[in-house]
């Protein structure tokens, strides 16, 4: 059975520059129902533990302190498919990569301040919007 459940964040670079209106347009628009959403600021230590995967990264550091440099937006998203459509509605890692049109090409910055996190399995998915957000706090599409 495909997954319906994926995990974003808008990153401090692209709330500092005002996009988080046109991001959250650009992902309903493709089809994605926003089930739950924070804005809040991560410490370095929810960051780290965000990030651990890379924490032997040459540039994992860098990576925490940009990610806890100010506010980011958090939310879990549902739609058939949804990890794999939403790694396609994003783009490329690094923005000069990243196909014409998707957020990161449209957003982003660098390698580094590309705008938004997507998840990139159904298991982080998972474990990304459980870190986030309660029960209490996502709304299932059932209604
Ligand atoms: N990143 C970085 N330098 C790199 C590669 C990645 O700063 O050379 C950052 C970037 O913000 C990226 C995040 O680390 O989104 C996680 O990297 P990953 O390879 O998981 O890319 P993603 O899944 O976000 O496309």
């Amino acid at each position: 059975m495909n997954t319906i459940t994926t995990f974003t964040m808008i990153k401090p670079d692209a709330v500092r520059a005002g996009h988080i209106g046109a991001i959250l347009d650009d992902i309903i628009k493709a089809g994605f129902k926003l089930v739950a959403i924070k804005y809040m600021q991560l410490n370095q230590d929810t960051a780290g533990i965000f990030y651990q995967v890379h924490k032997e990264r040459p540039f994992f550091k860098d990576l925490v302190t940009f990610m806890s440099s100010g506010p980011i937006v958090a939310a879990v998203l549902e739609k058939e498919n949804a990890v794999e459509d939403f790694r396609k509605l994003i783009g490329a890692t690094d923005p000069s990569k990243a196909e014409p049109g998707t957020i990161r090409a449209k957003y982003a910055s660098s390698i580094q301040e590309n705008a938004v996190h997507g998840s990139d399995s159904n298991e982080n998915a998972d474990i990304e919007a459980s870190f986030f957000f309660s029960g209490l706090e996502r709304h299932p599409d059932f209604l």
